[in-house]
């Protein structure tokens, strides 16, 4: 783009998250999500295959903080807490020896927010996940910790409650495939982008929110949060 480059509307302002202790922001690019990365229960074989990967676009990134809107087309809306890794310099066919000391630029605690029936649905049908990933506030996060704050969490719970009942509790030892090899598998796939987000995969106990629940989470040492779901939204009434 040049100077004389006139755009037919504004473009809109990136998408940008807090970083604590900070008043600049982090400008978000791609958002990657993992499938699934941890054992979900304990005679569970680790798998060998890459796990699946899909993508949410960026301004599906909110802050994880106040109404958490119930989306529309689903009664199946689920919580997925995730620890996430933001990317401050890419590359591809990254070592995993690299992918700390070079690649992350930090971290945060997050939600995939995931409608359910839409996702049952397109694995039957063999159709793309979007539809049941990619929708208007899917992936809220809180602040981002840089690492020169926080280090790299190789251990720590990840938790999330509903109504103050726990729901989810891992820790960050068991993820699959941890942080490097994640990052490092990636990057064979795509060029990473300084900005990119990776939801690195939820621990079991995935379940429904309702209307008026309150939802609480956090990994330790990175991030906690509490949001509360909105009531449903009136059907749009055609004239
Ligand atoms: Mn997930």
């Amino acid at each position: 783009m040049t100077a004389m480059t006139k755009l037919v509307f504004p473009a809109p302002a990136p998408t940008t998250l807090a970083v604590a202790g900070s008043t600049a922001v982090f400008p978000v690019g791609r958002v990657y999500c993992i499938g699934r990365n941890y054992r979900w229960s304990p005679d569970e074989a680790v798998p060998r295959e890459m796990p699946a990967w899909f993508m949410k676009p960026a301004n599906a990134v909110v802050p994880a903080r106040g109404v958490l809107a119930y989306p529309p087309a689903t009664s199946d809306f689920c919580h997925e807490i995730e620890l996430v890794v933001a990317i401050g310099r890419g590359g591809r066919d990254i070592d995993p020896a690299e992918v700390e000391p070079l690649h992350v630029w930090g971290y945060a605690a997050g939600l995939d927010l995931t409608r359910r029936d839409l996702q049952q649905q397109a694995k039957q049908a063999g159709g793309p996940w979007e539809p049941a990933k990619a929708f208007d506030g899917s992936a809220p996060c809180t602040p981002l910790v840089p690492v020169a704050a926080c280090g790299h969490p190789g251990r720590g719970a990840v938790w999330l409650a509903v109504n103050g009942l726990e729901r989810q509790r891992a820790d960050l030892a068991g993820l699959l495939w941890p942080v490097p090899e994640l990052v490092a598998m990636l990057s064979r796939s795509v060029t990473l982008l300084p900005g990119d987000l990776i939801y690195t995969g939820t621990p079991a106990g995935v379940g429904p929110l309702q209307p008026g629940d309150v939802v609480t989470g956090g990994v330790a040492g990175i991030g906690e949060f509490c949001m509360t779901v909105a009531g449903l939204a009136t059907p749009h009434q055609p004239p």
